[in-house]
């Protein structure tokens, strides 16, 4: 098989065993005979932003390798998610079992209905740039032509906590 493309995936979760739903996350990808985990990134324990009055998030970021195209990844990650246990809290960045995002996936940049790429949010966000930053600092946005190191040095954030969990 030619894994030729290379993919980050946010990992977060906020309900139950959030570190084990986290790692039941990554252990369904590794699983996958599509998918390759490279990279895995230390856990972090996160304050939640957005929809704020709801428990922290367990959060984490891997390197993937795979076969599949941009929207068969991210079917796969939906198949994932559905059988973790997902369910709509009917809230807009409310609580959740397990979240599995496409950071990056190569270079691309798309804007679908369905897909954005890279993640419209990510440079906003330390939960994610933070576990970005210890796999792949260097790594270049495609669209704001950064690197994760001066995204993270530039983000204003207000403050928000992000703690390593492992
Ligand atoms: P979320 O609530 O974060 O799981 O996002 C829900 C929706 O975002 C999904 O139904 C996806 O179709 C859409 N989406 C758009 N771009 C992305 C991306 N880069 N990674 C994951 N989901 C995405």
């Amino acid at each position: 098989m030619d894994f030729r493309h290379t993919a980050y995936i946010g990992i977060g979760s906020n309900l139950g065993n959030k570190k084990r739903n986290c790692l039941n996350g990554i252990e369904a990808i590794e699983g996958d005979h599509e998918c390759c985990v490279e990279t895995k990134s230390p856990l972090y324990l996160t304050e939640p932003v957005d929809f704020e009055d709801q428990a922290w998030f367990v959060n984490g970021v891997i390197k993937i390798c795979t076969c599949l195209d941009p929207v068969g990844l991210l079917n796969r990650l939906k198949g994932i998610e559905k059988k973790a246990g997902r369910v709509s809290s009917g809230i807009k960045f409310g609580p959740r079992i397990l979240d599995l995002d496409i950071l990056f996936f190569d270079e691309l940049i798309l804007n679908t209905e369905y897909l954005t790429l890279p993640h419209p949010r990510l440079h906003k966000r330390r939960f994610v740039l933070r576990p970005l930053f210890d796999i792949e600092p260097d790594l270049i946005h495609p669209v704001l032509k950064k690197n994760i190191r001066t995204l993270l040095l530039d983000l204003k954030d207000g403050g928000r906590r992000i703690i390593l969990f492992e």
